[in-house]
Formats: C-alpha cells, sequence, structure tokens
C-alpha cells in the first residue's frame, strides 16, 4: 500500500520555501525579489508532476473492485452536508497544520493565492479555466479539506472523516476509495510537525497595501508556457495580463478611496474602495481610465454595464475551482 498517489519531487518539495521567500520579500518591500521568488515556484518541473495526474483520475485507480471494499450509497443515504463546513475546516486545520495527510506536502489556501495573483498578477498567473495558466506552485501547493471516506459511499463531512490534503492528493482521489487506490488510510498516521503557517502572514498585511497598483513585472511567465507543449503563446500572453473580473472604466477618476465613473446615462456612479472593491490607473487600446475589480453584483445594483478588462471575463468556476470532488 502506498501513503500518496505520486510522490511529491525535490521540485515540487522546494516550492513552500520559494513562495515563503517571495511572501516575506514582499512584506519587506521587495517587489523585485518578491516576483523573482514567485517565478521561481512556477516551474515546468512542478507543472508537469500535478498534470496530468490530478485530472485524469481514472489513471489513478489501481483495482476498481476490491474486495470488501464500501459501495456507492444512494442519495438519501448520504451526509446531507457534502462540502465540509467552515467550522469542521477551522477545526481540521488546527489538528493538521497546513499539510497534506497524504504526501505531507505543505500547502496553502487559496485566499493567499488569491491575494498574490492581485498584487503580482504577471508572476502569479491564474486562470481557473485552463491549467497551463495557472501558477504551479500555488496549483501544487492548494489547500483542500479531503474526505477520506467518500462521500459518495458514506463519508461524513466532520473531523473524523475529513483531513488537510493537497490538490493532487484530492483531486486525484476524486471519488475513489483508498482501497480503489491501494492508499494507506492517512489517520493511522499522526499529522506531522510542523512550523508551515500557510503563508498566512500575507493574509495579515495592511489593508491599505491591497488597493496598490498591481506589481507588474517585465516577464510574464511566457517562457514556461513556451516551453509546454502545445502551447499558445499570443493566446497566453493575452490571458497572463487579463486580471480576470475586471472592469475597464474609460475616463474615470479616484478621490478619497472612491473611484467615480464618468457619466453612465446621464449619472455618475461611485464605488467605495475596500478590499472587496480594488481600482487602478490603465489604458485600454488608447483610452486611459482605471480597472475596477469588485463583484458584478456592484455593477447590476447600480443598473449599469462596463467592459471587461482586455478580452477575458470573470473567471468561471471551472472543475478544480469547485468543491473537491468526494
Ligand atoms: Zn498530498
Amino acid at each position: 500500500m502506498r501513503r500518496c498517489i505520486k510522490e511529491p519531487t525535490p521540485a515540487v518539495l522546494r516550492v513552500a520555501d520559494q513562495l515563503a521567500a517571495a511572501v516575506d520579500a514582499h512584506l519587506a518591500g521587495d517587489t523585485a525579489t518578491a516576483a523573482a521568488q514567485f517565478r521561481l515556484a512556477d516551474g515546468l518541473a512542478v507543472f508537469f508532476w500535478l498534470n496530468p495526474c490530478w485530472y485524469d483520475v481514472e489513471a489513478n485507480v489501481v483495482c476498481r473492485n476490491p474486495e470488501g471494499d464500501t459501495k456507492v450509497l444512494p442519495r438519501a443515504d448520504r451526509d446531507p452536508q457534502r462540502s465540509v463546513p467552515r467550522s469542521v475546516q477551522h477545526e481540521v486545520l488546527i489538528r493538521d497544520g497546513y499539510r497534506c495527510r497524504y504526501c505531507g506536502l505543505r500547502v496553502v489556501s487559496a485566499d493567499i493565492r488569491k491575494i498574490a495573483h492581485r498584487i503580482y498578477p504577471d508572476a502569479v498567473p491564474w486562470n481557473a479555466r485552463n491549467l497551463r495558466r495557472q501558477h504551479a506552485g500555488f496549483a501544487a501547493a492548494w489547500l483542500q479539506y479531503d474526505h477520506v471516506v467518500p462521500h459518495s459511499h458514506g463519508g461524513r463531512s466532520d473531523a473524523d472523516n475529513v483531513v488537510v490534503a493537497c490538490a493532487l492528493c484530492n483531486f486525484a482521489k476524486d471519488r475513489f476509495t483508498l482501497k480503489q487506490l491501494d492508499l494507506e488510510d492517512p489517520r493511522r498516521f499522526e499529522p506531522a510537525a510542523t512550523d508551515w503557517d500557510g503563508l498566512e502572514r500575507l493574509r495579515a498585511r495592511p489593508a491599505a497595501e491591497s488597493r496598490t497598483e498591481p506589481v507588474r513585472t517585465d516577464g510574464n511567465g511566457l517562457d514556461r508556457l513556451q516551453a509546454t507543449p502545445d502551447s499558445e503563446p499570443v493566446a497566453c500572453r493575452q490571458s497572463l495580463q487579463s486580471h480576470g473580473g475586471a472592469y475597464f472604466v474609460e475616463g474615470a477618476s479616484l478621490s478619497k478611496g472612491y473611484l467615480y465613473t464618468p457619466a453612465i446615462n446621464g449619472k455618475s456612479r461611485w464605488f467605495r474602495l475596500s478590499d472587496e472593491v480594488e481600482a487602478w490607473p490603465t489604458r485600454q487600446g488608447a483610452a486611459t481610465g482605471y480597472a475596477l475589480r469588485c463583484n458584478p453584483v456592484l455593477l447590476h445594483r447600480r443598473g449599469i454595464k462596463l467592459p471587461l478588462l482586455l478580452s477575458e471575463g470573470p473567471a468561471a468556476g471551472s472543475r478544480l475551482e469547485s468543491e473537491p470532488n468526494v
């Protein structure tokens, strides 16, 4: 029996240290080093370790019908709470630490990755619809909550059945049982002691910093993507430079924490900036204005439509952005 579906390689094990060096440099105000370290963690070796193992899940099955295995239950007999409640996530995280209970990889929550992506859109690319355009290190270190006994087999969404996992161990496990995957039950082994904090210190930075203009850097990750078979450099460039979910507000102005649009349907609108609503000066073609990142609901409430920045829309929920498979 194996402890995990795929052993992390040295390049994968280095990711956490590289991400930590990036975050420490950022918090010290050294954005150039931060960007360089984020890029180091986005290597091809990590990309190919992760892919296609976490989406070609059938390939991970060792035995289709092992003897004495649990069976898929009718929906009515399953735990009505399919996703892991926040309170359980919290409890599990305190018990397991930011470390995969299967392979031991040090993991980072999606929230931290989103902050890094927002501040360093070039060095931390993230396109939910395209694996090739996701930062390989953050993808590999993506904190998940895994149902050890699959929910479909009667596994409950409680702390007894849920463990911290990395993205590969969770997504590659998919709906299969430990027996089908020839995996040891991770609960037989104590969580490894660790002082790894999941880079939560990035979340604790002063709120004002989240409103700074994103750090643009010279390179844009194309080196990695061009080396990827079948990549489309032109499409990649466009994607990597986009901000997903950001709108272009031509002729807008910023004053005392508010973004003001020019008159739309005869009326100027304003948006109060916060952690959820960000704006930074930008240009689209020859037009200058502000990029506005906010929940589309805010536009709907104001009865206005704004063009998306560049060609990309907000990231739609792909399978890998959704709840972990159980
Ligand atoms: Zn793992």
